[in-house]
């Protein structure tokens, strides 16, 4: 065991040994003190909801038993001041250096900049990579150097870049540990009682951990990724990836999953498979969103809280708390909309093709304002992120260049087939995880009186919120 000088490899929303750049580093240069610090309060108002903190929980209980298989436990500090608590496992365990990757949020850039000054500033040597995108986003810009304001000449700029995105590192072989004998963990609470029994039921549909997500990518890619270009707008299978929890976290990186998934198109193309390849360009469109959703991010910190277009500042949106509650309870009298608000709360999850359904509901029917359903996806959400997050809500509400027309709207009525498919998809994860949710479904469809809310209050409702 090393007695000082040695590294910490902060880790954050990069919770995995495989291609993590920061822990390699850590690891070449000697002893390592893996840590994560646990300061919800530091995020505001995004203080993470009732799921996103089981997932969280999971997530570093299967990180700190590989770190610890490879030769250090994971330290955990509960804090409301990420740096100070840095500076004390600076103190207590004679580190020289620091290690991190990169994170782009607006709340994070900030901070990260920040520790970075003050760290510094100590004599402390700090260095952070890219672990989360495939290219930084200072690195993919237009002929005039700067950034690309609609997603497709930014993703067309991404794919014709004249260097690949880096390939995957394997997992350290083992980790020389740096001592932490004065340097105790924290126990993290992370779910209050009430929220264990309602959390209990999720590992039965999820297995959060970075080795579980490299699993759900495997199956992904040798099942349904070549049907994708066909298959991913159906709500009612398990036609997409379900990663994005995973990715949120980074429990798996991003550009393993380009890599393998490459590879995949290669072998497609090779065998003259057109639809093979073409899903590969769609799903590879779809990592290339979220890689937008962190440049936005980048070159707008302020895009969650403020439409990118400055003309939608002074949109008059209706003040109504009444009908954000009908929305949040599923109690709107638009089917579809129901289901999938009823979904979203049961599960914490909604189908990409839901949450366009239940969100265009929201700004272009009820013109509620965006941020409240952004807020409440963030909330409730298994894969809350807050880029992400923002980018579907300003898309939607037509608040980006190339966003959806303020008057284009998902009819609920019109899609009442797809309701009819949400509904099983919705019934069919209950049966997945045993229903514990007392959910009053109107599941005679074609009787259902469409504009008139139900009369009952789901018992959920009533339990919960
Ligand atoms: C209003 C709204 C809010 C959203 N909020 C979130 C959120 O908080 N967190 C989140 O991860 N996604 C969000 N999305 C994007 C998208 O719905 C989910 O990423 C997707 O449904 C996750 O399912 P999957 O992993 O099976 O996706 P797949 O179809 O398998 O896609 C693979 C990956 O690509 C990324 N991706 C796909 N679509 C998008 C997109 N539109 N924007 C950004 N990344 C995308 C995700 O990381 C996803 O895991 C939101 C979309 C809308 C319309």
């Amino acid at each position: 065991m090393s007695s000082g000088g040695c590294s910490i490899v902060w880790f954050r929303r990069d919770l995995r040994v495989e291609d993590n750049p920061a822990l390699a580093a850590g690891v070449r240069a000697g002893a390592v003190v893996g840590v994560f610090i646990w300061a919800p309060e530091e995020e505001g108002q995004y203080y993470p909801g009732r799921v996103s903190r089981w997932w969280l929980k999971n997530s570093l209980s299967q990180l700190d038993s590989s770190l610890r298989n490879l030769g250090t436990p994971l330290v955990t500090k509960r804090s409301t001041d990420s740096i100070s608590s840095l500076l004390e496992v600076v103190k207590s365990t004679g580190a020289t250096q620091i290690f991190f990757n990169h994170l782009y949020d607006p709340l994070s850039l900030v901070r990260d900049h920040r520790a970075k000054e003050i760290l510094t500033a100590q004599g402390i040597t700090v260095r952070s990579y890219n672990s989360d995108l495939l290219y930084e986003p200072w690195d993919v810009n237009d002929e005039h150097g700067q950034p690309f304001t609609t997603f497709d000449s930014f993703w067309e700029r991404c794919l014709s870049m004249p260097y690949d995105p880096q390939a995957p590192l394997l997992p350290p072989k083992r980790i020389i540990p740096g001592d932490v004998s004065r340097c105790p963990s924290d126990t993290l609470v992370f779910e209050d009682e009430l929220e264990k029994s309602s959390n209990a039921l999720l590992a039965r549909a999820w297995s959060p951990g970075w080795s579980n997500a490299n699993k759900a990518l495997t199956t992904f890619i040798n099942g349904p990724l070549i049907e994708y270009s066909v298959n991913r707008r159906k709500a009612d299978s398990a036609t997409t990836s379900f990663l994005s929890p995973h990715l949120h976290f980074g429990e798996v990186s991003v550009k393993k999953v380009f890599h393998l998934v490459r590879i995949k198109q290669v072998f497609w193309a090779n065998e003259g498979n057109k639809a093979g390849e073409e899903s590969v360009n769609l799903f590879l469109k779809s990592i290339g969103l979220r890689e937008y959703s962190r440049y936005i991010s980048f070159n707008h910190p302020y895009s969650h809280e403020r439409p990118l277009l400055g003309h939608l500042k002074f949109f008059p949106w209706v003040v109504d708390e009444g009908y954000f509650k009908a929305w949040r309870q599923g109690r709107t009298g638009y089917p579809l909309v129901d289901a999938g608000m009823r979904e979203l709360w049961a599960t914490g999850w909604l189908h990409d093709r839901i949450r366009v359904v239940v969100s265009s509901f929201f700004v272009k029917v009820l013109q509620l304002p965006w941020r409240w359903g952004m807020k409440y996806f963030w909330d409730t959400l298994l894969d809350a992120d807050l880029e992400s997050d923002a980018l579907g809500w300003q898309y939607i509400s037509g608040t980006l260049p190339d966003g959806r027309e303020f008057d284009r709207i998902d009819n609920p009525q019109v899609q009442l087939l797809l309701y009819i498919i949400c509904l099983n998809i919705f019934i069919s994860l209950l049966g997945k995880t045993k229903p514990h949710y007392e959910l009053h479904y109107p599941v005679d469809v074609m009787n259902y009186e469409a504009q008139t809310p139900p009369n009952t209050t789901p018992t959920l409702t009533q339990r919960h919120r």
